[in-house]
């Protein structure tokens, strides 16, 4: 937030050596809610995702799949990651590949500049390196294997023996900015965020920082370190420099400084890269650390971390095909507090579905939809005289309004849906007690249906703008329905801000008749 109001956000870049899962999914959509939302405010934004190309673990694998690696990346990101976007309805600005030459050339540009400036010199190293982190791990993150490896040390996260490594390679000083480090998440104790990552970050850069090596020579598939061309630059450093050379860093200086520094949405599981090694990185090099580092928690599956290479993996589609795309992001956004860990199940998933979206909100719009078209022929009537019970439900509406963006200014996403959703809650009680179809049978309470109906097209009005962020395609459905193209304009050009103010769905307005929103789904995946 450079200026105090643009909106940056980035996804991590996603490694090409599998195909997506739904925890690659569940990042993107939480991304994408947050960029939508400041989008519809009004405020600059700028979203940015894309893919980590380089390093050994996709050397390997290109070797085993008998292609090159630039052969292979292409392949998985033509066949897999860029579908993946569509899949979920992700709104990205840019996608940044780290085999393009923009990356590349600003890579060797930021590396030129720590190493004139002295934060990079020549040195041995030692250790166990794990192939699947791309990481060189301490003692204390290994485990004792179990099956195949028993007895032997594993990484802790992927189950699979370590490699013992020595090189010489060249070092970043990383030692040199512990203290700055600490003295950033004193001074901005919302920089890594949740509350719980933040002190495991703090505890971890106490024990004190060690030089990072940036630099393999046992192999060829990175960026050429720019002083020595049989040294390739660390996958990792390479890596999270693409939040910057996408941004424009060392080619669009303009760009650069209206969008940088960004928030940053990351797995747990690769904060300390975000939280410790970058804001290292950004300082040496004299630019500013990122807005905020969000660790998200891990998608649980039977109890276990989702990944392809413990075969939990669950594609999209697979979820998409069935629900939808908007129940997809509905059920995680909605399900699981973000920045904790949670469970993913079918049953609840379904559950949810029924329940939530089709019975609470579907139901909801066909009904008011179909009353207007049924007791008014299709026009929104004029309120009359509002009762303690439409008073409620203006103020409800205001309430959502304002609770959800609060929630989104803190990442707090399920807080903001929670909020959101109490006024499809709310309706629905109303239309229960206020009785439509019987103050349908009375002509004397003409006027009075007149307000009811138009005080639960309006909620629906506000429910749409509030909800387009989160379910961009049933709300553009409802939209419709509800005549608000053609009398308040695009949806997405809706003020989120002002979703809660009263009145803004003309009376007058022609309804347009309404298919169910969350159809029923017969077939159930167990
Ligand atoms: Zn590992």
């Amino acid at each position: 937030m450079a200026d105090g109001t643009s909106f940056y956000i980035t996804t991590p870049i996603f490694y090409v050596n599998d195909a997506p899962h739904i925890g690659h999914a569940y990042t993107e959509v939480a991304a994408d809610v947050l960029a939508r939302w400041h989008r519809q405010a009004g405020d600059p934004t700028w979203f940015l995702t894309g893919t980590d190309e380089h390093g050994q673990k996709i050397l390997r694998t290109a070797t085993a799949n008998g292609v090159s690696p630039k052969e292979w990346a292409d392949k998985l990101v033509s066949e897999s990651w860029y579908p993946l976007l569509d899949t979920i309805d992700i709104s990205n600005d840019d996608f940044i590949r780290t085999t393009e030459e923009r990356h590349e050339t600003n890579v060797q540009l930021f590396l030129q500049r720590l190493y004139d400036a002295g934060f990079i010199y020549t040195g041995e190293f030692e250790g166990y390196y794990c192939v699947g982190c791309e990481e060189y791990k301490q003692e204390s993150d290994l485990v004792t294997g179990t099956g195949e490896y028993v007895g032997q040390p594993v990484c802790a996260i992927h189950s699979k023996p370590v490699e013992l490594l020595k090189e010489s390679n060249y070092f970043f000083r990383m030692s040199d900015f512990a203290d700055r480090l600490l003295a950033l998440y004193e001074e901005r104790p919302d920089f890594v965020q949740p509350e719980s990552a933040r002190n495991e970050v703090i505890q971890f850069v106490r024990q004190g920082l060690k030089d990072l090596s940036i630099s393999r020579s046992t192999f060829d598939w990175g960026i050429k370190v720019p002083w020595d061309d049989t040294h390739v630059v660390y996958v990792w450093f390479d890596a999270l420099l693409n939040y910057i050379t996408a941004a424009g860093y060392g080619s669009d200086d303009e760009a650069f400084a209206k969008r940088w520094p960004a928030t940053q949405i990351v797995g747990k599981d690769i904060l300390r890269f975000h939280a410790v090694i970058w804001p290292a990185m950004l300082m040496a090099a004299g630019l500013d650390v990122p807005q905020r580092v969000f660790g998200h928690g891990w998608l649980l599956v039977g109890g276990e971390k989702m990944s392809k290479s413990k075969l939990t993996g669950i594609a999209p589609n697979e979820i998409t095909d069935t629900f939808g795309s908007d129940a997809f992001r509905y059920y995680f956004m909605r399900a699981i507090a973000f920045g904790q860990d949670g469970s993913f199940s079918w049953e609840d998933l379904s559950a949810r579905y029924q329940a939530e979206l089709a019975n609470g909100f579907g139901n909801l719009a066909s009904r008011v939809v179909a009353m207007i078209t049924r007791y008014f022929e299709g026009v929104v009537p004029p309120e009359g005289e509002p009762t303690e019970a439409d008073l409620a439900i203006r103020a409800a509406v205001a309430a959502a309004a304002t609770d959800a963006d609060v929630a989104i200014e803190r990442l707090a996403i399920q807080d903001a849906i929670t909020s959101i959703w109490r006024i499809v809650d709310d309706l629905n009680g109303y239309i229960t007690v206020q009785e439509p179809w019987v103050l349908a049978k009375d002509e004397e309470q003409r006027e009075r249906l007149g307000t009811v109906l138009y005080t639960a097209a309006e909620g629906l009005r506000a429910l749409a703008v509030l909800l387009s962020p989160f379910m961009p395609k049933a709300t553009e459905t409802l939209w419709t329905a509800l005549g608000g193209a053609d009398a308040l304009g695009p949806l997405t050009a809706q003020p989120v801000r002002d979703a809660g103010t009263w009145g803004q769905l003309p009376a007058g307005t022609t309804v347009n008749g309404l298919e169910a929103l969350f159809p029923r789904i017969e077939a159930t995946n167990e």
